[in-house]
């Protein structure tokens, strides 16, 4: 997802105590779910949930008499298991359910939930911009379960089946693919939604509003479809028009289209934008965004460079963090870093190098900015509120991760290990271990001190270049590195000037203070470190 409103976030960031403990994630240890059958009836005016059921289908991983469902406030009416009723506890967030024997490590147990109720998050039920009423999931991180029963962990991916039925004014969409539109007894209409391929919680949604649906004019690799506030019909193809190049550019850089269609979705979200498998949800200010001076607009499609990014970030997500989906919170950065510097690249093909470079250097003021503040590796395993992830290491500082990782690799082993990496993992899990293996197979390097420095470890390298020259055809450089805890040992590009022209050198520092000589027949006009910004560094240059 893209953040709306960094600023409010960092001031979070400095009320908030700083934990020691290891955080806990709700684990996939003893049942996970396979499959959901989610039918939801909504009321006319899409004020509350009228009737519901979750049938899920449950594979049993370790015996166990019980299946713990996480599942808010509304009210449970039944819980079935074989089509039986069973008992069942219901508080402080969990469904616990009492099967009626010992399951064991195999099984499959279809479970239904019936519930009814007014969700109090997950489900947003607002108005539209036109004051239409609307019902729109927004469930980042772990809040699809105040709507619908899950195991609401990323990890626990599942395909998804929605019977959505709303007055028949209501325009429908859902993750996967449009089964059919049926016309039910009362006058209503029931909309049926299949996603085929396993999806995390967080991205399971409906929306369910008097939107306007406007097909792509210009084809698209996949079925593309707007759906915006009647009073925007005549904005959705300008302002989507980035979408369709998305698509195609992702799909030869990476992997063809992981999903059955895209539905772009102007509605209700907390954030900017939320990266729903298939049907993406868009702050319902995106079409009335000004470009500011230092954005500015797209030449190429007219709207704001700001929304060019924001359009490429979310669409990045369906192959990083939807198709592939983090292991564990830790692992965030494989989502939004991800999405973070595949829609740079994005702007590298389309808006230009100057766009490119302009994107890393703000992403870069914004890590140096936050770590000020805060010092944690980009791997954090101990923030508690899960929100206060969304933070410049997940997202600025994974897109930097993955940047050096391309300069450090060359372009044709990085594309080939990232490829890779998404094939491996589609439709599935994958932790950064696994990034890092399949980097270092596409490579043929060992990988392991760059990952230990920069995902498992804090902070940036603040380097300080002192250089003599001794007048005897020799430079001296002096590498200092100032930054707390451990050396950085990536290597530092420089290049010196003279008065016939430039050389460039690698110095390969091994701590902290690193001396290199280096043959040189005039004395230098000019050193620079870093030319081609390669590195996520600070730095101060002396020279006598
Ligand atoms: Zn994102």
């Amino acid at each position: 997802m893209n953040i709306l409103r960094p600023r409010v976030f960092f001031l979070l960031l400095l009320i908030s105590s700083s934990a020691f403990a290891v955080r806990v994630e709700r684990l996939v240890d003893n049942w996970r779910p396979e499959h959901y059958l989610v039918n939801i009836t909504l009321n006319d005016q899409l004020t509350e949930i009228s009737s519901a059921s979750a049938r899920i289908n449950v594979r049993i991983l370790k015996p166990t008499r019980v299946i713990d469902l996480d599942f808010g406030e509304l009210t449970v009416d039944r819980v079935t298991v074989n089509s039986k009723a069973v008992e069942f506890t219901h508080k402080e967030g969990k469904i616990l359910v009492a099967l009626p024997e010992q399951a064991q490590a195999g099984d499959t147990l279809p479970l239904t939930v019936d519930y009814h109720g007014k969700p109090k998050d997950g489900l947003i039920l607002t108005k539209d911009k036109d004051g239409n009423a609307a019902a729109v999931g927004d469930n980042w991180p772990d809040r699809v379960h105040y709507w619908i029963p899950t195991l609401d962990h990323p990890s626990a991916k599942a395909t998804v089946t929605f019977n959505i039925t709303a007055p028949a004014n209501q325009e429908v969409v859902a993750n996967g693919k449009l089964d059919h539109v049926e016309t039910t007894a009362t006058g209503q209409r029931t909309w049926t939604f299949s996603e085929g391929a396993p999806i995390p919680p967080y991205c399971m949604i409906i929306a369910v509003g008097q939107f306007a649906k406007v097909q792509a004019v210009a084809g698209a690799i996949t079925p593309l479809s707007y759906y915006v506030p009647l009073s925007e019909r005549d904005l959705a193809q300008k302002g989507f028009s980035p979408a369709g190049p998305v698509l195609e550019y992702f799909t030869n850089t990476v992997a063809p289209y992981p999903y059955e269609k895209l539905g772009l979705i102007v509605g209700a979200t907390r954030f900017g934008g939320m990266e729903n498998s298939s049907a993406i949800v868009f702050t319902s200010n995106l079409f009335n965004r000004a470009a500011t001076p230092s954005i500015g607009m797209s030449a190429r499609f007219g709207v704001p460079s700001n929304t060019v990014s924001l359009i490429a970030h979310e669409i990045a997500h369906q192959w990083f963090g939807d198709s592939v989906t983090e292991s564990t919170w830790s692992d965030l950065w494989l989502s939004e870093g991800f999405a973070t510097y595949f829609a740079a690249l994005f702007v590298q093909r389309f808006e230009g190098e100057d766009a490119f470079r302009a994107s890393l250097n703000n992403a870069a003021l914004t890590v140096f900015a936050y770590e000020k503040k805060k010092l944690v590796p980009i791997f954090d395993r101990d923030t508690e509120n899960l929100m206060e992830l969304l933070n410049a290491n997940n997202y600025q500082k994974g897109a930097w991760v993955l940047h050096m990782l391309r300069s450090q690799l060359g372009d044709d082993a990085f594309f080939r290990g990232i490829k890779n990496y998404y094939s491996s993992h589609k439709h599935s899990t994958a932790s950064s271990e696994d990034l890092r293996a399949a980097l270092e197979k596409a490579s043929g390097k060992d990988l392991r001190t760059f990952f230990a420095r920069w995902v498992y470890d804090s902070g940036h390298p603040q380097y300080e270049l002192a250089y003599y020259w001794l007048g005897q055809r020799e430079l001296r450089i002096v590498l200092s590195q100032r930054q707390p805890g451990n050396v950085f040992t990536d290597p530092v590009p420089v290049t010196i000037s003279t008065a016939s022209g430039k050389r460039d050198i690698v110095l390969k520092p091994t701590g902290k203070l690193f001396i290199e000589r280096v043959p040189l027949r005039q004395k230098p006009t000019g050193v620079e470190v870093d030319p081609h910004n390669v590195l996520l560094d600070e730095t101060t240059i002396k020279g006598n």
